[in-house]
């Protein structure tokens, strides 16, 4: 175990290396800033960045970088090595604390929604000090923000960091009714992440796979996950040597990985770690994708993240597990044990149930994306319809509390908020109820809808943001509250009753629920094109720029972007689909047929009449089929082309969807149904069920 605690945060440049590494008053400011969020001055950061660039050194690091997340979904880094002139021409090594804290990379190919224009193409990246330095590959990363030259965020860092300002401030002004002595609140996150492994000889043999990262055709195979045989079973000897390689890395890095088993699918793996601060828990989460991809490779094998890399089988999210927490370390999702610790969680959860109601489109739209909708709505993951699990146990509760009705059959007494205690309903720490979109777990909630590739930081950007207003309202309506007891269950009822609507305890999956979802008037966005259509709904507008989130211009380039990169991985794999047919396929199915014509005609030619059946029908079957893919090819074609004449990026996103997905639908049926019709020697790739079962 000394082994294990020894390893963990090796190359982070932590607090403790800190407080070791630097002088004492340099540490306390240090601190300071971290717990203000106030710059470090520029004196102070010299300081850092020389012990910094010390420790680096003494680890063999030779380069640093801002490390970053640009609107790409991935991280960038761009390195330089510490290498400095010095005025009397020596070479040495160097760093600043001016290039600690701010860098300016050549920014012009990153996306920026058209917040930036080529020729002032410099973006800014900023240290972010909350979230530590860290070694990958010799290389001292950074963690730092990237926005433009007049300040707008053009990353995932920017937001997340304003919306975890935000649900500080607001969460603090509702505590201190309380009598809390708080000083700062956090959103803390636990991302369960989920990826298959195959093997990389099989890999490099599919074109899908390589340039989109998911099958573009497949016949569904013999075997997929129907006997569950593969989730939580044995780990194969080869994945267990990946996920303890991986967890050496991780551990290095200071990511705190703490579970891993198998999934549903064959080949599907899941890794869950210790839930940290928002902020810290996404550039993790960047940072485990990042290594999962790496060390799959040394094993042999690849890491795929999309979200629904095989059809037939489960595809790939996220489970974004979130709290909120005190400096002083209380969970505010705690139920806890006495009249006033219980009717601070129900305001609190009434915030959550307000927030998930009011802004629900806005929470769909920051899991939407071309991947993610091939899972959302299928029998698998959530539906894209968001609803609030709670149990049945705390629904009643709420009930009892809108209704004025007592608790449950035995007890008489009416449920004063902040006078009884709640009676006890059992923690649900167990996925009970997987089917639903954001469930509440006992004392966090797991919003399940986000897809297997995407940063977390959009997601919980919208969370924090959309918790904080209606906490800011809570704390206006019971601020000048005469009777603050009277006034708190009051707000606490009304809430109930104006945002049940959200709460839904039963199967997502069923169709009876899309029915009933749709007459309680919520949303069902079917498509990301759909979903982003209400991005920039006033509702929307008001509460980000209200909260200093996005400012209105930020948030059109990020509709912009969102679009822009929908139509792009629709493209993307409309031509992977096109060259493949045309030069794998078609070509290939021709001279299957040609072949059995062979054969018909030299058994024919035997004079023997021997039965001919298979090649008869396999003949004109694989004829018809080779016929109707070429012209489903035409179709695909044309569609792409007319979706790249389309100037709007939303207008295009909906073309892609209502006629290139289409289009990609009729291609891939063609094929696969040649593929079940054919000799496996003669296809051109390895079948879903070759992939799948790929990893001995
Ligand atoms: P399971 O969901 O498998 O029953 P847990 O509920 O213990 O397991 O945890 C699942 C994930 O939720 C883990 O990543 C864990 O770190 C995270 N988690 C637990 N508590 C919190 C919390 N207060 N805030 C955010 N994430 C949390
Ligand atoms: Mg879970």
């Amino acid at each position: 175990m000394s082994n294990l605690a020894e390893a963990f945060g090796r190359d982070v440049f932590s607090p403790e290396v800190m407080k070791e590494r630097l002088p004492e008053q340099t540490y306390a400011e240090f601190c300071r800033t971290l717990e203000t969020g106030h710059r470090l001055d520029l004196e102070t950061a010299n300081v850092v960045a020389g012990a910094m660039k010390d420790w680096a050194l003494e680890k063999g690091a030779t380069h640093y970088t801002h490390w970053f997340q640009p609107l790409t979904g991935i991280t960038a880094e761009k390195h330089d090595s510490f290498l400095a002139a010095k005025r009397d021409g020596r070479i040495l090594a160097d760093f600043s604390g001016k290039e600690l804290i701010q860098g300016e990379p050549d920014a012009s190919s990153f996306p920026s929604g058209g917040l930036r224009a080529t020729f002032e193409a410099r973006g800014y990246t900023a240290w972010d000090p909350t979230s530590f330095a860290f070694i990958k590959d010799n290389v001292l990363c950074i963690p730092t923000a990237f926005c433009s030259f007049g300040g707008e965020a053009l990353d995932e860092k920017t937001p997340l960091l304003r919306s975890m300002e935000a649900i500080n401030k607001s969460a603090l002004r509702v505590l201190k009714l309380f009598g809390s002595d708080a000083v700062s609140v956090k959103p803390t996150v636990g991302p369960e992440q989920e990826y298959f492994l195959v093997d990389k000889e099989v890999f490099e043999k599919r074109k899908d796979l390589i340039y989109t990262g998911r099958a573009l055709f497949g016949a569904k195979p013999v075997k997929g996950q129907e006997l569950d045989d593969h989730y939580f079973g044995a780990i194969k000897p080869r994945v267990a040597e990946f996920m303890a390689d991986l967890d050496r890395e991780l551990w290095a890095l200071g990511v705190p990985a703490k579970t891993e088993h198998n999934e549903a699918a064959p080949a599907q793996h899941e890794l869950a770690p210790i839930f940290e601060s928002a902020n810290v828990a996404t550039d993790h989460n960047q940072l485990t994708m990042e290594t999962m991809q790496k060390v799959a490779r040394r094993h042999g094998m690849v890491c795929l993240l999309a979200e629904k890399p095989f059809d037939g089988v489960n595809g790939s999210g996220k489970h974004n597990n979130w709290s909120l927490s005190t400096n002083t370390g209380d969970n505010l999702f705690e139920p806890g044990d006495t009249p006033s610790e219980n009717a601070q969680f129900l305001l609190f959860l009434c915030a959550v149930i307000a927030a998930v109601d009011k802004y629900q489109d806005l929470l769909r739209i920051s899991v939407a994306s071309a991947g993610n909708d091939h899972r959302l709505g299928g029998a698998e993951a959530p539906p894209a319809i968001v609803s609030i699990f709670l149990g049945e146990e705390l629904t009643e509760i709420l009930d009892a509390i809108e209704n004025d009705s007592p608790v449950g059959a035995k007890e008489k007494e009416l449920l004063k908020v902040g006078v009884h205690v709640l009676p006890r309903f059992p923690k649900d720490t167990t996925d009970r109820n997987r089917t639903s979109p954001f469930a509440f777990t006992g004392n966090k909630f797991e919003f399940r809808m986000l897809g297997s590739s995407a940063s977390v930081a959009g997601p919980n950007t919208v969370l924090n943001t959309a918790v904080a207003e209606v906490l800011d309202r809570y704390a206006e309506a019971l601020e000048n509250a005469d009777d603050f007891g009277t006034a708190l269950h009051d707000l606490i009822r009304r809430e109930i009753s104006a945002h049940k609507r959200i709460i839904f305890n039963g199967n997502g999956y069923d169709e009876a629920w899309r029915r009933e979802a749709e007459r309680r008037g919520l949303s069902n966005y079917v498509s990301t094109p759909d979903a982003l259509a209400h991005f920039l709904d006033e509702n929307n507008v008001q509460l980000f720029t209200n909260h200093r989130v996005f400012s209105e211009a930020e948030m059109r380039a990020r509709y912009e972007i969102m679009n822009d990169n929908y139509c792009k991985i629709v493209a993307i794999e409309a031509a992977t689909m096109l060259t493949i047919a045309r030069k794998d396929v078609l070509p290939s199915v021709s001279r299957t047929v040609h072949e059995l014509a062979d054969t018909l005609n030299a058994k024919r030619a035997t004079g023997l009449d021997p039965d001919c059946t298979y090649e008869e029908d396999t003949l004109q079957k694989l004829s018809a089929l080779t016929g109707r893919a070429y012209l489903a090819v035409k179709d695909l074609a044309n569609a792409t082309q007319e979706a790249r004449q389309l100037d709007a990026t939303d207008e295009a996103a909906r073309y892609y969807h209502s006629h290139v997905l289409p289009a990609m639908a009729a291609l891939r049926a063609a094929v696969d149904e040649m593929e079940v019709n054919s000799a496996r020697t003669g296809w051109c790739y390895p079948s879903i069920g070759a992939v799948l079962f790929s990893v001995k």
